[in-house]
């Protein structure tokens, strides 16, 4: 039990094949209270209520699009006055678009750079606060292989351009709350099966992607959960400003 008596708060946890709700379950299964924020609600509650229960209260499940202030403080007034602490954040919602430089509309860079790196700082600024008054906290990020190696397999150059803001905001941000204890890190996934990639991959691409990686398969939502739990948990203690690649080896630099 590396989370026991610990509060977490995880964004993007509600869909189901997702690493968020992987997280969500493994962070519980480890005695974390969690706090599910998705902008779909009923989703968020439904995935909340499927968690396994744990001694300190009951998990919740609200809405939240991280892109939106607004919405980011008043999600977080509500677990801050139903949990009464947040030890943990895990930036995790994302989306992505397979789009060329060329056909990048204002529309599609906004709405891509605003859920995966604008929800990053909206939702650490309303948690950050909370963090310090208790002496501390852990944040982990999402970020992607995209960004270390320029576009990934599905997403456009504008996600590959949020997910690179992620890490120069998360270092950014160990670097000034590291006198709070509170640590920031971050992680870059490789190609992991979720349903964000809808159903773009074709027998012959995953076939052809499997080529290029050294332990020959694709990760599952669970290898990157892992992760998080590292991070999240005393594991991790003299870490921050980490990024740790979870890529099979995709990436090896
Ligand atoms: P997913 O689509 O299963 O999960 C994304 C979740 O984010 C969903 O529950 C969705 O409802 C939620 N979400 C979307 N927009 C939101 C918003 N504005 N506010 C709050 N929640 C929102 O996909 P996933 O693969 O589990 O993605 C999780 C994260 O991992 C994303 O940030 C993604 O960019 C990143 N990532 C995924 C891969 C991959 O190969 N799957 C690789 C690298 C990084």
């Amino acid at each position: 039990m590396l989370l026991k008596g610990k509060t977490a708060v995880i964004s993007g946890a509600a869909s189901k094949r997702g690493i968020g709700r992987a997280t969500a379950e493994l962070f519980a299964s480890h005695g974390a209270r969690v706090a599910i924020l998705d902008i779909n609600a009923d989703e968020a509650k439904a995935a909340a209520g499927d968690l396994p229960p744990v001694e300190q209260g009951a998990h919740i499940g609200l809405r939240c699009d991280v892109a939106d202030r607004a919405s980011c403080a008043s999600a977080a007034a509500e677990v801050l006055s139903a949990f009464g602490l947040a030890n943990i954040l895990i930036n995790n919602a994302g989306i992505t678009q397979p789009v060329k430089t060329l056909d990048i509309s204002d529309a599609d860079w906004q709405r891509i750079v605003a859920v995966n790196m604008t929800g990053v700082l909206n939702l650490s600024q309303v948690f950050i606060p909370n963090m310090r008054e208790n002496g501390g906290g852990s944040i982990a990020c999402m970020s992607s292989v995209s960004a270390q190696r320029g576009g990934g397999i599905f997403g456009g150059p504008h996600y590959s351009a949020a997910k690179a803001g992620v890490l120069g905001l998360a270092k950014a941000m160990a670097r000034e709350f590291g006198p709070d204890s509170i640590r920031v890190n971050c992680v870059t996934p490789g190609l992991i099966q979720t349903d964000i990639t809808g159903d773009k991959l074709s027998a012959e691409m995953r076939a052809d992607i499997i080529k290029g990686i050294p332990l020959s398969r694709l990760g599952d939502a669970r290898d990157v959960a892992n992760i998080y739990l590292f991070l999240a948990s005393d594991l991790s203690a003299y870490v921050t400003g980490a990024v740790i690649d979870v890529n099979g080896g995709m990436l090896i630099h």
